[in-house]
């Protein structure tokens, strides 16, 4: 075979649902020397990071590790350690994260109790409340923050059902975490995953995952082990507690990344990181709408890291998407499932949450979409949102 040239990626800015753009320290990070995953070193790095990683979820949680894998693998984790065939688990869907959390506790043997509820807004915790019909559940589950459409739901309420259910509350904070306040200690949740191409603005290939107390002794309460060897949490538990004991090789270089992705955010802030990310979502839902545009969730249920926002009449989503990247180097998203072709889906996360990243997609949007004459070629989107600022 032909060996192909070194791959360069073209020059991209990231503003679709993750991953997001990435630091250029992060990015060094990555590319220093490997080391061993049992060297004093790096061991010392994974204290560290696990330090910062409590510090950003909200938690003195002793077990919160970064699993190898995407944040799907969080949400595997936390399903197949608290799962046993058999028990009732409560899902609200109100988007494509939820029917995934759903899918994955049917295939762990689950008993699933799924609440379909209307895409686009919060999760509204009285239905699933009625629809637990006062059963009692192993595990309540609910997506913090819907990447699917950009609806951000409150924990709190949550934690209050789970009580009244007998239930561990699991917590879907992949698109939270670092961008929105999670405090999984205030708020009371069990078990809480994340991923690291969101918020935290690192490459994906892991998934923070807490946790508490209660949930850790579920898990070491188990009549079975987990079915996944791999996801096995008391296992993994070994090599990040004292013993270091091997289980898998550590994505080492991964693990360079967000030790640097989690000082930055604690660097910034935890509070000034969560007030840009407001403040900047704000000023792009102003420009958007003096541009004509319909933002499709309630101003209080937004997202601040993701805004959903409808296609005008008549556009053409793939060619609008493709001239984007094409001309102006932008991804954003287009809408999953029902708002598939309908909406486009913004985000503004980590790194790409900046004044520049705001301007530069209103141009790009503003440029493309009066060429193809579906809005006025006008700098009133440019000017509200500068205007926001
Ligand atoms: C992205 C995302 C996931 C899945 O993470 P992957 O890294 O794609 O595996 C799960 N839940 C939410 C809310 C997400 O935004």
């Amino acid at each position: 075979m032909a060996i192909p040239a070194r791959f360069t990626p073209p020059k991209r800015v990231l503003m679709g649902p993750g991953p997001s753009d990435v630091a250029p320290s992060v990015l060094q990070a990555l590319a220093a020397p490997e080391i061993g995953h049992l060297d004093p070193a790096f061991l010392t790095l994974l204290d560290e990071l696990r330090a910062m990683l409590r510090s950003v979820i909200g938690t003195s949680n002793e077990l919160t590790v970064p699993m190898s894998g995407t944040g799907s693998a969080g949400m595997e984790s936390c399903i197949v350690n608290l799962v046993e065939p058999g028990d009732r688990v409560l899902v609200g869907v109100h988007g494509v994260f939820g029917q995934r959390l759903a899918e994955v506790a049917r295939r762990a043997g689950a008993e699933v109790v799924c609440v379909d509820c209307e895409w686009g807004r919060a999760l509204p915790v009285e239905r699933l409340e009625q629809a637990a019909a006062g059963r009692a559940f192993k595990l309540v589950c609910m997506v913090h923050a819907e990447t699917s459409t950009g609806a951000l739901t409150p924990i709190a309420p949550f934690r209050e059902l789970a009580d009244k259910l007998c239930a561990l509350l699991l917590v879907d904070a992949v698109t939270s975490l670092a961008g929105v306040p999670v405090e999984m200690d205030g708020v009371g949740a069990d078990a809480l995953y994340s991923g690291t191409q969101k918020c935290l603005s690192c490459p994906p290939g892991l998934a923070p995952l807490s946790f508490s107390p209660r949930a850790r002794a579920v898990l070491e309460a188990r009549g079975t082990p987990p079915q996944s060897w791999y996801l096995d949490l008391s296992l993994i538990a070994r090599y990040w507690g004292g013993e270091r004991l091997y289980h898998h090789t550590a994505p080492i270089n991964m693990l360079y990344g967000l030790h640097e992705a989690l000082r930055l955010a604690l660097l910034e802030g935890l509070p000034e990181r969560y007030a840009r990310h407001r403040r900047l979502s704000a000023a792009l839902g102003l420009g958007l709408e003096a541009l004509g545009l319909r933002l499709l969730v309630p101003p209080e249920e937004r997202l601040p890291p993701l805004t959903l926002v409808e296609l005008p009449q008549g556009a053409d989503d793939a060619r609008i998407r493709r001239r984007l990247l094409e001309q102006h180097g932008l991804e954003i998203g287009g809408g999953l499932g029902s708002l598939k072709g309908r909406a486009w889906r913004i985000g503004l996360m980590g790194a790409s949450c900046t004044e520049q990243h705001v301007l530069l997609c209103l141009r790009a949007l503003t440029d493309v979409l009066a060429s193809e004459g579906l809005v006025e070629p006008s700098p009133r989107a440019l000017e509200a949102a500068g205007a926001a600022f």
